[in-house]
């Protein structure tokens, strides 16, 4: 189905988009993928194409276009003709947005124009080696000490965890309640701020993921980001994109895998006829185009609720769950249609289908997607009322 949501300009700035990835990022994918890290000139490149945090205002270096679909744009071109593991979008509008929303003028002049130009490198860090889906049950801890915060904890599985020179760290500030937490932006050489191992996983092998310690790091005063305890409502807040950030990757991974199968089943023939000559592969291809193609009108419909500033939580919850779960079934059924091939690490849909398995899992596992959609359709057990409750009790 034809995409109505772009406009020309959009297409423009894809070709540019695409002819900077096949040049500068797509070459060094087995490079990267080999030393489990991407060059930090791959962020330096972005940032003299314009492409990092494009949304940030003229003042700081940025183009000051905040219209998402040119991060779509990117994210989509990301998944075809670049690398799974080089995370330009965390960095624009994964974390970026913290500096821009919740900093002050200060702290955007700071913090800003490095991380337009690609000197400097974001990385969120929440999760714990004790848990991540409940954010409010984290252990890492910061003190008010008068002239400075005195940070200790530690993070994991955190995304350009090697590379990041700007961490936004959340902490328990406020111990008495669950929801008493607040954002710190770690700087890398702070004192007591150490990276442990860039972790061996099953696929996004050219993606850094490390773990983080800090043992009393001082923090100095202008480094709290956002307000003091109210770090949980800030983290919700930026959820939303999160969560469309990676529907529109995985969608944009799922047409990728479509297209190399497409390529590969037309070519490749067994008894005497191309493998997309079965019926069994014809109708698996007329199964995966349908769905990408339903998938892709919710998710491009996202894209202009949320340039409306209208993205709700589950709206966007419901687009991680399907495409998430979508892409664990498209890439499984491209493999199986590659046969021996798609087993092979220099067939690209190998690669795809190991990257796929965590977007299940991180921004959100697809259970906690569900607890989000389920309670806005009502089914809350906060809400339960206190009859039933009692009633429950008594029996
Ligand atoms: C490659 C990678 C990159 C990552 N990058 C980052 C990053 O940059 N920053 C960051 O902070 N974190 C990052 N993460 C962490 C990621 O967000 C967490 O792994 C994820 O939130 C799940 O948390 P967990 O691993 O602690 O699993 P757990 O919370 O221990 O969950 C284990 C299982 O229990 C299920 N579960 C948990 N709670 C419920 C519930 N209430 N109801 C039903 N089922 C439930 C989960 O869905 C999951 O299946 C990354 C993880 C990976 C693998």
């Amino acid at each position: 189905m034809d995409r109505k949501i772009f406009d020309e300009e959009h297409e423009m700035f894809r070709d540019s988009v695409r002819s900077f990835l096949q040049n500068e990022i797509q070459p060094y994918s087995d490079k990267w993928q080999e030393q489990g890290i991407v060059d930090r000139e791959a962020y330096l490149k972005a940032g003299e194409q314009g492409l990092l945090l494009m949304w940030a205002d003229d003042k700081y270096g940025g183009a000051g276009v905040s219209d998402f679909r040119y991060e779509q744009v990117l994210i989509e071109e990301n998944a075809r003709y670049g690398d799974a593991g080089f995370f330009a979008s965390l960095h624009n509008r994964l974390v970026g947005p913290y500096i821009g929303e919740l900093g002050t003028e200060k702290q955007k002049a700071r913090w800003l124009p490095k991380c337009i130009s690609g000197e400097h490198i974001l990385a969120i860090a929440l999760t714990e080696p004790g848990g991540g889906s409940d954010v409010a049950g984290m252990r890492t801890r910061a003190e008010d000490k008068g002239d400075h915060y005195l940070l200790n904890g530690s993070k994991t599985y955190i995304s350009n965890g090697i590379l990041a020179d700007l961490v936004i760290v959340a902490a328990k500030t406020d111990p008495s309640t669950s929801h008493g937490l607040s954002l710190f932006v770690v700087e890398r050489g702070m004192e007591g701020f150490e990276r442990g191992r860039n972790l061996k996983k099953m696929g996004l092998k050219s993606q850094d993921t490390a773990e983080l310690y800090f043992n009393n790091v001082k923090v100095p005063k202008e480094n709290l980001l956002g307000e003091w305890n109210k770090a949980f409502y800030h983290l919700m807040h930026f959820l939303a994109e999160e969560r469309l950030l990676g529907a529109v990757g995985y969608l944009g991974t799922s047409n990728a895998a479509f297209d190399i199968t497409m390529d590969y089943i037309t070519e490749r023939k067994a008894f005497g006829r191309t493998i997309g000559e079965f019926q069994n592969s014809r109708f698996k291809m007329a199964d995966m185009r349908t769905e990408i193609d339903v998938a892709q009108a919710f998710v491009d419909q996202c894209v202009l609720e949320h340039n409306a500033g209208r993205l709700s939580a589950d709206d966007a919850a419901k687009a991680k769950l399907f495409t998430s779960e979508l892409e664990g079934r498209v890439v499984d059924t491209c493999v199986q249609l590659h046969g021996g091939a798609g087993y092979m690490d220099e067939y690209p849909i190998c690669r795809m289908y190991l990257n796929a398995r965590v977007s299940r899992i991180y921004a959100g596992s697809s259970e906690i997607m569900r607890e989000i959609i389920a309670r806005s359709v009502g089914l809350d057990p906060r809400k339960r009322s206190p009859q039933a409750v009692s009633s429950e009790a008594a029996a």
